[in-house]
């Protein structure tokens, strides 16, 4: 099965349809470039080292090692936290930034996951070859993939990153990192500004500034879900996604299940 698919990526008819799709729908190459050579890694010069996993060649056999027992480790992770694993993301890295700066972004250094219509890919730089930002990238997909990508919008950006620095254990975003940045809460920026895209990454103009806003924004998207996980559960997580699938207001559901999940029984939570 496996030699199957990987002799089906490498054909010129493989290589055809997936240009033929970008073309017809309209992605190409100057409305995203990363995604569009994450499209077409399975014809590149990076290395394929398991069904699902493309490295630079520089990567030393040690490294790849460590590697694919750390994408197992956090699969498992994450498959724990939803019950079971439903994104299949291709995965990219590199030991050098450069595979990042063609498959993941113009700028970081740790990790990013292009959640597409059709195939989610995440591309992962020299500070994101391990298993805290594996688990969180695969977070985002499993996340995307319960909503379904029509109702990935619905949910704020602070939910979305709350939910995958649960699974991220780096001590950088610990609770006692909010409780120090925040002062026990009190200068941490409201919820609803945080919830879209702009309003979580894009905080100030000048960079430095705004590194530290978007690392505080994480923190405390952290804190907020880890609070509410600890009251609902994976059931409520798996109430949310129903209800917000099924078109209801995401901070609405979000209250109620909370409020409904305090009356729970406590052997139906976490
Ligand atoms: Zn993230």
């Amino acid at each position: 099965m496996g030699i199957h698919f990987w002799r089906h990526k490498r054909s010129f008819a493989g290589l055809a349809l997936v240009l033929g799709f970008i073309v017809f729908t309209g992605v190409g190459y100057a409305s995203d470039p990363y995604q569009f050579n994450c499209y077409v890694v399975g014809w590149s010069h990076l290395q394929q080292i398991s069904p699902s996993v493309y490295v630079d060649p520089t990567m030393q056999p040690r490294e790849r090692i460590r590697f694919l027992r750390d994408i197992r480790l956090a699969r498992r992770r994450v498959g724990q936290f939803f019950g079971a694993l439903k994104d299949a993301p291709i995965i990219v890295a590199g030991p050098l930034n450069t595979v990042y700066r063609v498959y993941g972004s113009a700028a970081g250094t740790t990790g990013i996951t292009h959640l597409t219509m059709v195939k989610d890919y995440t591309v992962l730089g020299p500070n994101g070859v391990n298993v805290d930002v594996i688990s969180h990238e695969l977070t985002h997909g499993e996340l995307k993939v319960r909503l379904g990508w029509n109702n990935f919008g619905k949910v704020p950006v602070w939910f979305d990153e709350g939910m995958t620095m649960y699974n991220d254990e780096r001590p950088t975003y610990s609770e006692a990192a909010y409780q120090k940045l925040t002062d026990h809460g009190r200068t941490a920026p409201r919820l609803s500004a945080i919830a879209s895209r702009i309003g979580f990454y894009d905080a100030a103009t000048d960079q430095r500034i705004s590194d530290e806003r978007v690392y505080i924004n994480f923190i405390v998207a952290k804190h907020e879900f880890t609070r509410w996980y600890k009251i609902v559960g994976r059931r409520g997580v798996n109430q949310l996604m129903t209800v917000v699938r099924a078109g209801k207001n995401f901070t609405q559901a979000y209250k109620e299940i909370e409020d409904g999940a305090a009356y729970a029984t406590t052997d139906e939570r976490p």
